[in-house]
């Protein structure tokens, strides 16, 4: 029996605009990600068989389904379609990002099953073999598999990465309302109905104060940008107090990550933003301290 365990991270969006709608009925996007340390776990073991068996199990989220339905299951049948062997494969998934919260847990769990897999049959797959699979899985797969900070294009498989010195101290929290990826792009065609498929330039200021932030590594208060954050937090009440609230305990800078409804907020100590996590979690919000990775 081979044995691997990966670390799954969350990313959070410091710039995500939506540019239009294409003809395949996808929108085109351009966003910048960042990896942050909230990590799910994943720990997989493989044994010779016959047959393909695929178990998971899930530590930490009792709600997610172990079948065909979980992305770390599909991640795991394609990668041994596609290698044409059959296994006894078991998978243990220690789960810490919350679900549907616009911080690509299910894609970032998805990258790092095909990670560990690759790894114990000592890579099979090259990296642009791997980021084809993960495009087949989901948008936000092919970013998740290389992480790191990158500007990622088209429906989110064109990946630029970008190196950058930036530390970022970032406060995650969440309020537990629920959005649907879906839902969120709805709301967004509804309130751009002009939308006419050509390419907008709505955030292309910022993106570029973003990206002078990123290479000289000075924190800017305002490069940051989401489209889907007014649209979104304007249907989550919680969420808007949640961001106010993080104003208040003293961040530089409150954004949506995705299509939400979690926040995100740079501090520029440690301590600050411990304490801030304290008060937010005494509200009744879940809060993670991390660092972009
Ligand atoms: P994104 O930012 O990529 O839109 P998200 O953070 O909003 O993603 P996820 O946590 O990835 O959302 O979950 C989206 C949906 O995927 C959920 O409805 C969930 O049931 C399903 N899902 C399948 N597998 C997983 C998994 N391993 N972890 C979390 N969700 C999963």
């Amino acid at each position: 029996m081979t044995v691997v365990k990966e670390r799954a991270y969350a990313k959070i969006n410091l710039y995500l605009d939506v540019l239009g709608i294409r003809d395949d009925g996808f929108h085109e996007i351009k966003t910048v990600m960042h990896t942050v340390s909230l990590a799910d776990e994943i720990t997989v073991s493989v044994s010779p068989s016959k047959t393909l068996l695929i178990k998971l199990f899930i530590d930490g989220n009792h709600f997610l389904p172990t079948d065909s339905k979980n992305l770390v299951y599909r991640a795991a049948e394609m990668f041994f379609e596609r290698l044409g062997i059959c296994a006894d494969v078991r998978i243990k998934l220690v789960k810490n990002i919350p679900v549907a919260a616009g911080l690509a847990g299910g894609s970032s769990d998805a990258a790092a099953t095909l990670r560990a897999l690759n790894k114990i049959y000592k890579r099979p797959f090259s990296t642009s073999a791997l980021l084809k699979m993960a495009a087949t899985l989901g948008s936000d797969v092919p970013y998740c598999l290389l992480g790191k900070t990158a500007v990622c294009e088209g429906r989110g498989e064109r990946i630029t990465k970008i190196p950058t010195g930036l530390k970022m101290n970032i406060l995650i929290a969440n309020s537990g309302e629920h959005v649907s990826t879906p839902e969120a792009y709805k709301q967004l065609d509804e309130q751009y109905s002009y939308f006419d498929g050509s390419v907008r330039n709505v955030g292309e200021e910022k993106f570029s104060s973003l990206l002078d932030m990123l290479s000289t590594g000075k924190f800017n208060d305002n490069a940051f940008y989401n489209i889907f954050e007014e649209p979104v937090l304007s249907k989550c009440p919680r969420s808007m107090l949640l961001k106010e609230k993080l104003v208040s305990l003293g961040s530089e800078c409150v954004m949506m990550s995705g299509s939400g409804p979690s926040v995100f907020a740079v501090f520029s100590d440690n301590t600050t933003a411990e304490m801030a996590k304290d008060s937010l979690v005494l509200d009744g919000f879940c809060a993670w301290c991390t660092q972009t990775v």
